[in-house]
């Protein structure tokens, strides 16, 4: 029996029902690890260029890895890997909770799931066998129920539940994947994918727990985490959740409002996470076998809006994307959106964001009440945001166009929808500010799978936490506002390093390049403990680099050039009001730093990852399928 993971893998195929089990050899597993590299393995092998994303062909990897499950904070995550049908390149997507640690006990390192079953199916995972199950009479239910029925008709309260809702069904290219009926895969639409598979739900249980192979090394690190947790950089996050740094990225001029005219938010105290927990905060909530509780759960029983806790609560983003970039204070009307979202599974940060974007449309007045059905889509106007997100779920009258994706909308509606976008690669972004976060301009226009904040360490841990950053040989970080080379370099590690972490599988907010609970040292040491294998820190940074290389790959062999790296107008024109008043990312900076990017990767002019590169990470046999330039 290997250390930390199971050693088995299983096949789904839905269009012939076959379910097949490999048992790939330690080797694979030390080079791939699981998430998204093992991820990416199997949908790079199993794809071919031009696959339809909602097409039977794609291929849809959920993937654990090799210390999930394990006992210490921060393990429990789920990894899905697809061809988008937001983006037409990969899609990625991270989720926590209960079920990834479930998922491992059930007895699998990942499931790959290809094929389209004639009629709904959900599959049914316990102690190392699986079934699939007609799932007819739970298509069409919002996640809750689902859940509740999976449960009663399995006879288990503890079965975890990963499903698709009604968004995922309806193909809605923004779905998620939902578990616990509060914890998303959010980005790039894996809920669609799965819905076009006619797959609505993968429900687990099971007490295969994973062999560590040194428990007293692991135990010892679990308990630093607990002791140094209180006085810790993440402490706040403890308390507060990720809604407690609305005000702090106010101050900063950081916090995206009115569709990104502007960084500040006229009340951005309604939002925070503190007056949340002084008001609707129920509880705190966690993922399986973590301190930290960061979880919000709200309940709302009186007023236009009631809220039921088994939604979760509001995090950070959704905050941002239903709340300031709509320009909308009501920590109520933002709660009820994000409920209906995760009842549907919508990923909140698209659906907020299209939502901000139709309101500018409709303030250019691009788009009136004729087109919208009645619904006046001003800025501040709660109602507005929850109707529209009903409107989504359901692909109601104008829903159904904003559910087609804020760049498709916008190819719709013609040139001057399209400048007020604010997405890349069709991916809307998230609430952390390129302006006043410079790296992430450059993260935003080359991640594989568009904009998004969990990619790479943000600006302003380069000079908060010198002793963690210079385990990157970053030595000396200069306050820098502009993309400069070191920057651009500091933004390339700790991609890779993030991309480890996704590979790993574990939470960015326990496991990090800087200010988070635990650093870069200490996750080797966490990865030797749980596996016995004696890796090294640069290992793992090939292991983050490989998987990054795979899915630029991917994304190459769909076409992708260059012409996909760029940013959306909006951040080339200054912003308006508070700290960032004025301030934009110049197209100067962006035509340096995106070439250096890409040639400290070792990729072509195009980005598009060379041979020699390839050949240096082990990934020869990508490399022959590509044909790839010698460099
Ligand atoms: S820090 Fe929060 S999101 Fe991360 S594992 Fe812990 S509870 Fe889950």
């Amino acid at each position: 029996m290997p250390y930390g993971y199971r050693g088995k893998i299983l096949h789904v195929d839905l269009s012939s029902g076959a379910l097949t089990v490999e048992e790939p050899p330690e080797s694979f597993y030390r080079k791939y690890m699981g998430g998204q590299g093992l991820g990416m393995y199997y949908v790079l092998k199993g794809t071919s260029a031009g696959v339809d994303p909602l097409g039977p062909e794609n291929v849809l990897a959920l993937t654990l890895s090799v210390v999930t499950g394990a006992p210490v904070s921060g393990q429990s995550r789920v990894m899905a890997n697809a061809k988008s049908p937001l983006t037409g390149g990969i899609g990625d997507a991270q989720a926590g909770g209960f079920w990834p640690a479930q998922a491992k006990f059930a007895g699998f390192d990942a499931f790959i799931i290809k094929g389209r079953a004639e009629t709904p199916v959900y599959l049914w995972v316990c102690d190392g066998e699986a079934e699939l199950r007609d799932a007819a009479h739970l298509w069409g239910k919002v996640t809750g129920e689902a859940e509740a029925a999976i449960r009663e008709e399995l006879g288990d309260p503890k079965i975890e539940v990963l499903q698709i809702g009604p968004a995922g069904e309806k193909l809605v290219p923004y779905a998620c994947l939902i578990n616990m009926a509060n914890r998303a895969n959010g980005r790039t639409g894996m809920g669609a994918v799965m819905g076009s598979k006619n797959l609505k739900a993968v429900a687990v249980r099971g007490n295969m727990r994973p062999e560590i192979a040194d428990r007293k090394a692991l135990s010892s690190i679990a308990r630093w985490g607990a002791k140094k947790l209180p006085e810790s950089s993440i402490a706040n996050l403890s308390i507060h959740g990720t809604a407690g740094s609305v005000l702090a990225q106010n101050e900063v001029g950081g916090l995206p409002s009115y569709n990104w005219d502007s960084g500040v938010f006229g009340n951005p105290e309604r939002l925070d996470g503190r007056t949340m927990s002084d008001t609707i905060l129920k509880e705190r909530d966690t993922c399986f076998g973590c301190v930290v509780r960061c979880k919000r759960v709200v309940e709302i029983q009186e007023g236009p809006y009631d809220v039921d806790p088994l939604y979760g609560g509001p995090e950070y983003e959704t905050l941002g994307t239903l709340g300031t970039y709509c320009g909308v204070f009501d920590l109520a009307a933002v709660s009820k959106a994000n409920e209906l979202c995760n009842m549907y599974g919508l990923d909140t940060i698209t659906t907020g964001a299209v939502i901000a974007w139709a309101m500018d449309c409709f303030e250019h007045g691009i788009i009136t009440m004729d087109d919208t059905g009645g619904v006046a889509l001003n800025y501040g106007d709660g109602d507005a945001v929850v109707r529209m997100t009903e409107m989504i779920g359901n692909r109601e009258g104008f829903g159904d166009l904003l559910a087609e994706g804020m760049a498709q909308a916008a190819a719709e509606l013609g040139p001057e929808a399209e400048e007020l976008v604010t997405a890349v690669k069709g991916n809307p972004m998230p609430a952390h500010m390129p302006q006043v976060k410079r790296s992430l301009a450059l993260i935003y226009a080359v991640n594989p799978y568009g904009a998004d904040h969990m990619s790479s360490e943000h600006d302003p841990a380069y000079l908060a936490f010198p002793d963690r950053v210079a385990q990157f040989d970053l030595l000396d970080p200069q306050p820098v506002d502009v993309l400069n080379a070191e920057k651009v370099r500091y933004a390339m590690y700790t991609q890779r390093y993030y991309c480890l972490l996704n590979t790993i599988g574990v939470c960015q907010f326990v496991w990090g390049a800087a200010w988070q609970l635990y650093g870069p040292s200490q996750l080797v040491d966490m990865v030797r403990a749980v596996t016995g294998w004696r890796v090294s820190l640069w290992e793992l940074m090939k292991v983050g680099e490989r998987s990054l290389n795979m899915m630029r790959a991917f994304n190459a062999r769909e076409g992708f050039t260059r012409a996909e790296d760029t940013l959306p107008p909006k951040l080339f024109k200054p912003l308006s009001g508070g700290p960032s008043d004025g301030v934009a990312v110049s197209k100067e900076e962006m035509g340096f730093a995106v070439p250096a990017y890409y040639a400290m990767c070792g990729w072509d002019s195009e980005g598009r990852p060379a041979r020699p590169k390839l050949e240096e990470l082990g990934l020869g046999w990508l490399a022959e399928e590509l044909s790839c330039s010698s460099g």
